[in-house]
């Protein structure tokens, strides 16, 4: 399987790497939404969120919060946004477990476009019953 991330892990595609250990890399996003935004990704190969191991995935949240703490505290961003894309529904174009780390600016002019919904009658409550039943 060809994968853009696996090829940045194994050297063979070049990245602007901030952070590298035994199981975690980080680097720029190539197409940033703004200058300094990050990926975290586990070195091994997993499709999304729901298949990384927990010990990797602490290992990864760990590198999550240093570099956010640096683009807050000093590349001075107003904000951040922490976002995870799982499946093509969500918007996922690579398909190797990653976090996006996105700086955010007063007037950065970037918005997720939300189209809200509300809850009707007794929907909320139900779905609420669903996921709490399926919850260990
Ligand atoms: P996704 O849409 O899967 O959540 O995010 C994938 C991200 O990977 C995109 O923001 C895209 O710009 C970035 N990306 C795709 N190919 C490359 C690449 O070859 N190098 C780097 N540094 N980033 C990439
Ligand atoms: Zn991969």
């Amino acid at each position: 399987m060809d994968c853009i991330f696996c090829n940045i892990v194994n050297h063979t595609e070049q990245a602007e790497v901030l952070f590298e250990s035994d199981k975690v890399l980080a680097f720029l996003d190539i197409n940033p939404v703004n200058f300094g935004h990050a990926l975290v990704i586990t070195k091994n190969h997993y499709p999304d969120f729901l298949t990384v191991p927990k010990d990797e995935l602490d290992q990864v949240v760990n590198t999550v919060q240093a570099i956010s703490d640096v683009i807050k505290h000093k590349l001075n961003s107003d904000g951040f946004n922490i976002v995870i894309n799982n499946g093509t529904a969500a918007g996922q174009t690579v398909p190797h477990f990653h976090f996006h780390i996105i700086p955010r600016f007063h007037n950065d002019d970037f918005r997720f476009k939300l189209n809200l919904k509300k809850y009707s009658d007794n929907l909320m409550k139900e779905y609420a019953d669903k996921i709490r039943a399926e919850l260990k």
